[in-house]
């Protein structure tokens, strides 16, 4: 799957917000945005005022860069929620929100997206019993995810729980961190993906 292989401190610095790409990291003192917060690059501690195009693509890079998807799937997304009878810009959270990596990051078995995606890659989540391997799967309301490891494996998953047991999981998710498993009892809210978001303008920049 295709991915971004750059610097990921240098998002969260060029989008002025921490946007917790590196798990563990990002809540320490080693996080490079709260050592230098300004944009990178020569000209990166010049402040301009951003045009209305300007605001609105960097919430659209905002969120691409924290669900870690890149143009082409993000497009999708909106394309699907565009033809939803939900509003735009909360379906285009919703379907974010609702994807397999995701889960496994809210369920606390990843210290980051990444780490969670990886865990779906390597065959390891299971939904309603069958392998699924594919981190942009959607989840639906119902469906029973569960990760099946080698005891080593399933061991520092619990041990991870058990570290990230300040980070709350998600309230649409029924977590049951003894079997490595999670119910999706609810379609999330804008107010889950637990970050300010102004869905309102990606839509705008789409819809021009
Ligand atoms: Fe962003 Fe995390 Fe890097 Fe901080 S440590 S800049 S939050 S990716």
């Amino acid at each position: 799957m295709a991915r971004n292989t750059g610097p990921s401190c240098r998002l969260c610095r060029r989008e002025g917000a921490k946007l917790f790409i590196k798990g563990s990291r990002c809540v320490s003192e080693k996080c490079a945005l709260s050592r230098r917060e300004y944009a990178p690059g020569q000209h990166g501690q010049i402040r301009k005022k951003e045009s209305n195009y300007g605001l609105q693509m960097r919430e659209k890079q905002k969120v691409k860069r924290i669900y870690g998807v890149l143009e082409r799937q993000f497009k999708h997304y909106f394309h699907i929620a565009e033809g939803s009878k939900e509003v735009t810009g909360i379906m285009l959270l919703q379907l974010l929100e609702r994807r397999l990596d995701n889960v496994i990051f809210r369920m606390n078995l990843g210290n980051s997206r990444s780490e969670a995606r990886q865990l779906v890659q390597h065959g390891r989540v299971y939904v309603n019993g069958k392998r699924v391997d594919i981190p942009s799967y959607t989840v639906k309301l119902g469906e029973e995810i569960t990760v099946k490891a080698s005891e080593k494996l399933s061991k520092s998953l619990r041990d991870r729980f058990e570290a990230l047991k300040d980070r709350p999981t998600a309230k649409w998710l029924d977590v049951d961190d003894k079997n490595l498993k999670a119910k999706v009892t609810a379609i999330p809210t804008k107010e889950d993906v637990g970050f300010p978001i102004q869905e309102q303008l990606i839509v705008e920049l789409y819809s021009k």
